[in-house]
């Protein structure tokens, strides 16, 4: 037999014993006012909550229709599907794609998982039009419902309804070569009872034109939006509950296999009633004259007495206000927040200090057990974050007026800001969140702080513990600076160090002597809190103190004694041992073009296959190589859920058009002179000054400097260097920040983190462009995205900043050169971080034997080689080096 077959990621058939498959249509916003303002709101997540209840309510198929004036509703279709997806407990059952709009379906089309159903095709348009449509459904496989409609209107008869169905079916069928099992007839259910007279027979006709179609079309099956027929009784739940399981009751008898109906909206026929039970019957039958007249009477007499139902779909919804809140804050659920919040606040006598202290907190402690058990990850805790957020922002007011009789509402005052010269803020975000739903109170200063600020902030809101973060090494220093002058100050808190390029080292050795306070490195975000609590602690805090003290004083003392051994070479041995590049047989490759471009073409399809997805799970506190990582046996759900939430921010910021790339890519003449590389292009020239690794190296290994890659001078042969820098685009951080502003951490940490990723992945992009394209030196280049990631590619693209040449000075000049920042809008702050700051700038070799290196330590000679190159002075050098020096200052 031919079965309508139809799957979401479970499979849906369609067999007479299946009786009747019911379609969710809450997800609709023409029919639902919630679902309406939850997408005009883009509470996605909140949307997917009426979803996942109509799951459960026993929808075996999700109608989401999206067709609002106000809407973008090809956005709004594309968009919430990809969340459907997101959550494997809707995304089992099969999509209806509902739209009027045939962009809308052609975008639900795209993106939907499984065998869906198109809703819907008529020859409404036309015999040519509707071909059309029926072959693109075809081609996705999708099943289609067909509405009783043609190019007069829409049937209204018995004779009409099954003409135009048949006359869809044979077209489908003999020309399109539809497969007539995924055929859906809609045959029109209108209301009944209205007092008009021609809609009188309504009912009657739709049943007898579903056993015509059930007799007379093999195959096809009949389907109908149910909630219609009781339209005039709107207002009165008790008579459109049984109004509607008597439609079924009989509409099923008659064929109907399948239909749109709200299972919160549908009584039990057998529970009816028996007198209002007659008198629908005999409206839909068309039994008497009366019929209207009289079921219209017996509805008015049942106002009043309408009891409200509550529909408890969600067995958790059953249990004590405590448990509800912490189930909602453990699997992160917003929906019923500001109730059940309100429930408790009620329940602990008006106290919203209790209730935040209570169960809110409560459900935090235990939220914080699951992490520190392994049991709960990151984004789980930063979703869970977004929940407690809420349910403060709930009780804000009525916090707002007891906090004139009480003072203590916070285990304490955390000021938290990444430093001067420093624009990276996801690690500081996170720690903000954390600590945030740990009932910390925030005080967050952004980025670029400077040190007089952090210090008036500390002294004006006394706070009790103070963050810095960072992600470049001239940070180090900014610490550095804020350590002592909170010393100067008197300021005797809680620091606490953090950011990429910090260490247990770093603050032992740099910060430890400058601050006479507690001083720690705190190396993930999520040990902030045990940290913090500790320090903070009543109990313990005292010997927590002097144990941190003692333990960093004798790192310090150990970490310094091995820096002390380390001989290195001479810098001018190291000079001689360059890498030995045979220019003799060698003939450098001509760009395609010299000079600088402005780039705009790639999008975010264009650089998603470049994406390495690696270091996003680490931002994120999970750890693994992607795409290992998906299946891994502790962390792999978790990380399979956060994919899928980045995925859904990407189809967001497609949507959205949130992406603007741009890149500026130069190549200039260039050679390389001892250390130097000089650039000489239209009568303008610059030097870029690189660095010799100094460590002793076994014989035959060479001490490597950048400007060995580049044909020397001396050869007499014309060499190249690439200049390049992309940017993500500023619009992506102001994105961001609309999250922000909604309490949405997650999301705002989540559009970071990507921005990141596609920052780098259009380095990625742009330097195969420049090896097989603008430079042209590579030919037939063969490597997946594992191969580019792992660089196995010919040539390399360092980056000022990074360990083989980590003089951050060396981008000012790059910028310069190129007038960065006036083409892309890129800028470097103080520190010489870019801003925006996912944005990725560096160079181009082509030579064959150029390899990434780190310069490891080197000594004063070069130091002050260095100084007398660039014309600065010693120190200043010495601070810009100062990770590498082998010296103390
Ligand atoms: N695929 C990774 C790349 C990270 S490395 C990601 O997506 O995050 C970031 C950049 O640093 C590289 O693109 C390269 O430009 C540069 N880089 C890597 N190793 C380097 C080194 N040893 N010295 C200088 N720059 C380096």
């Amino acid at each position: 037999m031919k079965y309508l077959k139809l799957s979401g990621l479970e499979p849906l058939i369609v067999t007479p014993e299946s009786n009747f498959i019911n379609i969710g249509e809450r997800t609709n916003v023409t029919g639902s006012r919630k679902f309406l303002r939850l997408i005009k709101e883009e509470l996605y997540e909140e949307a997917l909550d009426v979803a996942r209840e109509q799951v459960i309510g026993g929808a075996q198929i999700l109608d989401v229709n999206m067709d609002e004036g106000l809407l973008d509703a090809q956005y709004c279709m594309t968009t919430f599907l990809n969340y459907v997806a997101s959550e494997p407990e809707i995304a089992r059952i099969p999509i209806m794609i509902d739209s009027s709009k045939w962009d809308v379906i052609q975008a639900g089309l795209k993106v939907v998982q499984g065998k869906s159903v198109v809703n819907s095709i008529s020859l409404k348009e036309g015999e040519a039009d509707f071909i059309e449509k029926a072959k693109y459904i075809k081609r996705y496989g999708a099943a289609v419902v067909v509405m009783a409609f043609d190019e007069i209107g829409q049937a209204d008869t018995y004779e009409r309804r099954i003409d135009i169905c048949k006359r869809s079916y044979d077209i489908l069928v003999e020309q399109v070569k539809f497969k007539p099992e995924d055929i859906i007839f809609d045959p029109n259910i209108f209301p009944v009872a209205t007092g008009m007279d021609e809609h009188r027979r309504n009912a009657l006709d739709f049943f007898e034109a579903t056993q015509w179609i059930r007799t007379h079309l093999p195959y096809a099956n009949v389907s109908g939006g149910v909630s219609n027929v009781s339209f005039s009784f709107r207002g009165n739940h008790i008579v459109r509950e049984a109004m509607h399981a008597v439609f079924l009751y009989h509409g099923i008898k008659h064929g109907m296999n399948m239909g749109i109906v709200n299972p919160s909206m549908l009584e039990v026929y057998d529970d009816i009633d028996p007198k209002l039970l007659e008198l629908i019957e005999d409206v839909f039958f068309d039994k008497n004259d009366q019929a209207t007249e009289r079921l219209i009477d017996f509805a008015e007499s049942l106002k009043g007495t309408e009891a409200i139902k509550e529909q408890k779909s969600e067995e958790w919804r059953a249990a004590s206000v405590e448990k509800r809140l912490e189930h909602a804050l453990v699997k992160g659920i917003t929906e019923y927040i500001e109730p059940d919040v309100m429930e408790a606040y009620e329940a602990y006598k008006q106290n919203a200090l209790h209730v935040i202290e209570g169960p809110l907190m409560d459900g935090m402690n235990y939220i914080g057990d699951l992490f520190g058990d392994g049991k709960m990850f990151l984004p789980q805790v930063v979703k869970s974050a977004r929940v407690m957020k809420k349910a403060v922002a709930v009780l804000l007011p009525f916090l707002e007026e007891q906090k004139k009789d009480s003072n203590k509402t916070h285990t304490g005052k955390f000021l938290i800001a990444t430093v001067k010269g420093d624009v990276h803020d996801i690690g500081k975000n996170i720690v903000a969140v954390i600590l945030a739903c740990n009932n910390f109170e925030i005080i967050d200063l952004g980025v670029m702080v400077p040190p007089q600020k952090i210090i008036d902030t500390i002294k004006k809101e006394q706070v009790d513990a103070v963050g810095l973060s960072g992600l470049i090494t001239p940070s180090l220093d900014e610490m550095v600076t804020v350590a002592k002058m909170m010393q100067d100050e008197g300021i005797q808190i809680p620091l606490l160090i953090g950011g990429a390029t910090t260490s247990k080292a770093h603050t032992a050795v740099k910060i430890l002597d400058q601050y006479h306070g507690p001083v720690i490195h705190v190396k993930d975000a999520s040990k902030s809190v045990k940290v913090l609590s500790d320090l903070l602690s009543e109990r313990y805090a005292e010997q927590y103190k002097k144990d941190i003290r003692a333990e960093y004083t004798e790192f310090k003392t150990q970490f310094l004694s091995r820096q002390k051994t380390k001989e290195l070479l001479p810098y001018a041995e190291a000079n001689v041992n360059k890498a030995s590049i045979n220019w003799k047989n060698y003939t450098p490759p001509i760009p395609q073009f010299t000079g600088s471009k402005v780039l705009t073409n790639e999008t975010i399809d264009s650089l998603l296959p470049y994406i390495d997805w690696s270091p996003f799970f680490r931002t994120w506190e999970l750890f693994g190589k992607y795409p290992a990582i998906l299946d891994d046996t502790i962390v792999g759900s978790e990380a399979t859920k956060l994919y899928q939430d980045a995925k859904d921010m990407i189809a967001i910021l497609r949507a959205k058009k949130v992406l603007k790339p741009k890149a500026i890519l130069g190549l200039y003449p260039a050679n390389s002179q001892g250390n130097d590389i000089h650039i000489s292009y239209k009568g303008k020239s610059t030097r870029l000054f690189t660095t010799r690794q100094q460590t002793i190296k076994k014989a035959g290994i060479p001490n490597l400097a950048l400007a060995d890659f580049i044909a020397p001078t001396a050869t007499g042969l014309q060499d190249h260097i690439g200049l390049f820098c992309v940017t993500a685009g500023i619009e992506i951080e102001e994105f961001a920040k609309t999250y922000e502003q909604e309490q949405d951490d997650y999301n705002a940490i989540m559009v970071k983190a990507l921005a990141d990723r596609l920052a780098e992945a259009y380095a990625e992009k742009l330097h195969r462009d420049v090896r097989t394209n603008y430079w042209g030196y590579v030919h037939n280049e063969q490597l997946n995205n594992e191969q580019l990631i792992s660089e196995e590619y010919t040539g390399i693209r360092p980056a000022p900043g990074y360990p083989a040449c980590p003089d951050h000075t060396e981008k000012q000049r790059l910028f310069d050169w190129m007038n960065v920042e006036t083409h892309i809008g890129v800028s470097l702050t103080s520190s010489l971080a870019m801003y925006p700051p996912s944005s990725v700038s560096g160079y181009y070799f082509s030579h064959p034997e150029s390899k990434y290196f780190g310069l490891g330590k080197i000594n004063k000679d070069q130091i002050s080689d260095l100084a007398d190159r660039k014309n600065t002075s010693i120190e200043e050098e010495e601070k810009w080096l100062s990770p590498h020096l082998n010296y103390q200052t």
